[in-house]
């Protein structure tokens, strides 16, 4: 898809703040500094939109961009992280959990993680929780450019094993700097708005 028109709608903080214009919504779901910002930003080849942020956790809030007038991407506050503070996290748990179930808009959902490592206990969990709700995500591993090719199998495989994953092809590897997966996820968005 060609991006001409790329715009932040609102950082909600509640739900009232949410869009009305009925869009789809592409979610997106990970820990923080996962990069969920810089995958916003490089499919839509826009640097600076979506926030980039060297202080993790730090934005906890819904960014809502409309993109093309045709859908929206939600960039969702990332989970796990530990500074912020317990009553905190319940608060956005809560929230997070509320979009997802109740929102009607929800067209798909991203979830992020680190293409380096094995999923962490709290990837694990939200994804179990996605799946047992329906609401089963496409898994995006990032970073992929910082390993190698041949370690990339093997490290695809480990994750779909630790998330009992039938199939492997539910795990997109990505990059921002060899735009590995770019054509892949924009090929899964488009299928869900047409
Ligand atoms: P967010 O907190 O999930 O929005 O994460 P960001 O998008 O801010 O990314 C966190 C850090 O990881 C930043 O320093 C990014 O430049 C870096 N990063 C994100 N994606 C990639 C990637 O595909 N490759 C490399 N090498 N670095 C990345």
């Amino acid at each position: 898809m060609k991006v001409t028109k790329a715009e932040i709608v609102i950082s909600a903080v509640a739900e009232h703040q949410y869009p009305v214009d009925n869009l789809p919504e592409i979610v997106l779901l990970g820990r923080s500094n996962v990069g969920k910002s810089s995958f916003v930003n490089t499919l839509i080849e826009r640097r600076g939109l979506a926030r980039t942020s060297s202080q993790p956790g730090k934005t906890q809030t819904m960014n809502f961009y409309r993109i093309n007038d045709l859908f929206h991407f939600v960039d969702m506050p990332g989970y796990g992280y530990a500074k912020v503070s317990k009553t905190e996290r319940e608060k956005w748990g809560k929230m997070i959990e509320k979009y997802l179930r109740q929102r009607e808009n929800v067209a798909l959902i991203f979830q992020l993680m680190d293409a380096r490592h094995e999923p962490s206990e709290d990837d694990r969990l939200m994804h179990e929780w996605l799946s047992y709700y329906g609401l089963t995500p496409v898994i995006i591993g990032t970073k992929a450019d910082k390993i190698s090719r041949t370690n990339q199998k093997k490290s695809i495989n480990q994750m779909a094993k630790k998330l009992d994953l039938r199939d492997t092809r539910e795990i997109i590897f990505f990059s921002t700097e060899t735009k590995a997966g770019k054509e892949e996820a924009w090929n899964r968005i488009e299928s869900v708005l047409e």
